[in-house]
């Protein structure tokens, strides 16, 4: 048991959530006019450092037996426009409290992502994201024990080693995703910048 390779996703790079662009429910319904039958429309956009990395636009229409939202963004480099259902319940405190209904399984979310890459915006299963300290937690005890019974390094200092080699990653992901954004081929990007 053990060993880089012997898990069942060993090589494959799974995104996790911090890697994608989000839509939470709360940004587009809190605080905001969300009477039955209302319509209106906004823009959501997502910034690194000062510089805008994606931009969605919507339109909410209210309508109480059928209530959906119009998301409108740049999707694996085209401009794309797809409608995701609503559902809502009553808290406890009154009023309506409203959930995306993810476009692809139909499944009730408070958030929805677009991993790098992907063309819309879905729930968390539907793109195999996962959180970062739940893969650290499982995938990361095993190559760090791993690193160092094979090299003179100390648990402790392969483990840094990881989360420095993760830091960079990470850094790579945030660039590719914005030349992406910004309609730049994805994996033109990918192959010129993955030279670790
Ligand atoms: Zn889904």
């Amino acid at each position: 048991m053990g060993g880089l390779g012997s898990g069942r996703q060993a090589y494959k790079y799974e995104y996790t959530v911090e890697d994608c662009l989000s839509i939470k429910t709360g940004s587009i319904f809190q605080g905001k006019c969300n009477m039955p039958g209302s319509c209106r429309s906004g823009t959501l956009y997502w910034t690194i450092d000062g510089q805008r990395i994606g931009l969605v636009q919507y339109g909410v229409c209210l309508k109480l037996k059928s209530p959906y939202i119009v998301l409108q963004h740049n999707g694996n480099k085209t401009k794309i426009s797809y409608s995701v259902f609503l559902s809502y319940t009553h808290p406890n405190f009154g009023g309506f409290r409203y959930w995306f209904n993810c476009p692809k399984c139909g499944k009730r979310v408070g958030k929805l992502y677009m991993a790098p890459g992907s063309k819309y915006f879905l729930c968390r299963q539907c793109q195999n994201l996962t959180y970062t300290s739940c893969r650290k937690s499982h995938s990361d005890d095993t190559i760090i024990k791993h690193m160092s019974s094979k090299t003179s390094l100390s648990w402790i200092e392969a483990k840094q080693a990881i989360l420095d080699i993760r830091k960079v990653y990470r850094a790579e992901i945030l660039e590719i995703r914005s030349h992406f954004i910004n309609g730049r081929g994805f994996l033109e990007s990918l192959t010129g910048k993955r030279q670790l």
